[in-house]
């Protein structure tokens, strides 16, 4: 069995891998303060790359760099970044290179004047769209997919801005949340299935009130503002000096991405209407009445797997031990010493509490198995620090496909349960048994009565057509 191959010194991290965050805001003397503050709240979904764009209402200016926003961002960085309009950006590349000049926001000045883009998703007509275009004297800077909605607004024949933006939307098809700077205002945009969540917020009372936009409402709560609602799918909200305006733009046809709920998400946001953490309690309760286990103790994998294995205890009444520490100063990749420590890369990360565990039978809760390789892993650390037996409980369905509405997931060859069954993964795994949660629990834990999510990394039904080559490269060997 190989699950997954990489360069022998190197070891990753064995998760789908976050795709970026955005927020914008209107209306504040501290715009860009404030958007580097919301970008820090949004670090966990992209630490390549971070930028932060603002307007004074006569130019535009941007500033980014590679790393995180502590290390993009100075003082004297942020004091050189004037006006009362801004958007920000924290990247992890899910399509184009890691360089600097995909970092984001884009900033181009063109015949309907400047303006700054940031995206979150992955637009899935990317290849040809950009060919049209070549084949058109369109001269790209960047290898990233979002240029490509530059290019469109840039050539629309429409001359009022939400028509040309509307034109530029109809050309590109996949997973977009966007934030638009102009010089006067910014524009929010949910793609029509809604793949990536984006709200709407407010800072201050009227008339000292500013507006805010952010992939996730733990941005808002860093800096003050409420809550006040999701932009739809198939929608753009103009933010100008009137407040927000909401227009429509395409039918909207919601598939909003589970996995947000699953594992990107912090469970300290609303996401698509729902709080993260009680949405993982329900996997949790909901894995406990699916898959019970004779056991002592409910043990997480954290930090993802904490709140599924708050619902697990709760329902199955075990009591939950944190047997497992994560240590928080590891970057995703780091340089292994040889073999002289066997599973030194997780053991890194992860250290057993031995004295919780010893003789016990445990239930071990993670939100998802990728490759394999980790959860072998971490079952192995489990036992090896004393445990008797060890159940685990994975808090949504086997992970057959990948992604391509913009998360970086392995290809479909590297997906454990696309190739096993779920008895070979046990053994693979080394554990006393293994129980996934059903596709029905997992929509039942997040009330989708409707069919509003998208599933396709459980069921490869995918909510749009695909370009081909983008499944050559997912489904490559
Ligand atoms: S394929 Fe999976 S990760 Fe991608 S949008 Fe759909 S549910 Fe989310």
């Amino acid at each position: 069995m190989n699950p997954g191959s990489f360069p022998a010194h190197i070891i990753r991290d064995d998760h789908f891998r976050d795709h970026c965050g955005i927020f914008a805001i209107h209306g504040h003397a501290e715009a860009a303060k404030l958007t580097y503050l919301g970008l820090y709240a949004l670090q966990h979904r992209g630490q390549e790359s971070a930028g932060i764009a603002v307007s004074d209402g006569e130019r535009i200016v941007g500033h980014k760099g590679m790393g995180h926003v502590a290390d993009v961002f100075t003082k004297e960085v942020l004091d050189g970044l004037p006006g009362r309009m801004a958007i920000g950006h924290t990247r992890y590349s899910t399509a184009g290179d890691t360089d600097l000049k995909n970092a984001q926001p884009l900033v181009v000045s063109c015949q309907k004047g400047q303006v700054a883009l940031a995206h979150n998703g992955n637009l899935v007509n990317a290849s040809t769209s950009r060919k049209e275009l070549e084949a058109r004297g369109a001269i790209f800077q960047t290898s990233s997919d979002t240029e490509l909605i530059v290019h469109h607004f840039a050539r629309s024949k429409q001359s009022g801005v939400p028509e040309a933006v509307a034109d530029a939307l109809d050309r590109v098809k996949g997973a977009y949340s966007l934030v638009m700077l102009f010089k006067d205002f910014i524009y929010g945009i949910r793609d029509p299935h809604g793949f990536r969540p984006l709200a709407l917020g407010r800072l201050g009372e009227p008339p000292n009130q500013a507006w805010v936009l952010a992939s996730e409402t733990c941005a808002f709560d860093l800096i003050g503002a409420k809550f006040e609602r999701d932009i739809e799918p198939g929608e753009m909200v103009i933010l100008d000096a009137r407040g927000p305006t909401f227009l429509r733009f395409a039918p909207p046809q919601p598939k909003q991405c589970i996995f947000e709920h699953v594992y990107f998400s912090r469970p300290d946001s609303l996401v698509f209407g729902r709080s993260v953490q009680g949405s993982r309690e329900m996997l949790g309760r909901q894995l406990a009445r699916e898959h019970p286990a004779d056991a002592d103790i409910v043990v997480p994998v954290p930090d993802s797997g904490v709140a599924a294995a708050i619902g697990y205890a709760e329902e199955s009444d075990i009591p939950l031990k944190f047997g497992l520490i994560r240590n928080h100063y590891v970057g995703r990749t780091f340089i292994e010493p040889g073999q002289a420590i066997r599973d030194f890369g997780v053991r890194l990360k992860l250290n057993p509490v031995a004295r919780l565990m010893e003789g016990k039978r445990v239930v071990l809760v993670d939100d998802s198995i990728i490759r394999g390789t980790t959860s072998r892993k971490i079952v192995r650390i489990v036992k090896e620090a004393g445990a008797r037996e060890v159940h685990v409980r994975i808090s949504c369905p086997p992970t057959v496909s990948p992604c391509y509405y913009g998360i970086d997931t392995p290809t479909r060859s590297e997906l454990i349960a696309a190739t096993h069954t779920e008895e070979s993964i046990r053994e693979f795994i080394g554990a006393d048994s293994l129980g996934y949660l059903s596709l029905e629990g997992l929509r039942r834990a997040v009330e989708d009565t409707k069919g509003h999510y998208c599933l396709a990394c459980y069921t490869a039904e995918y909510p749009t057509t695909v370009q081909e080559q983008l499944i050559a490269l997912r489904n490559r060997d």
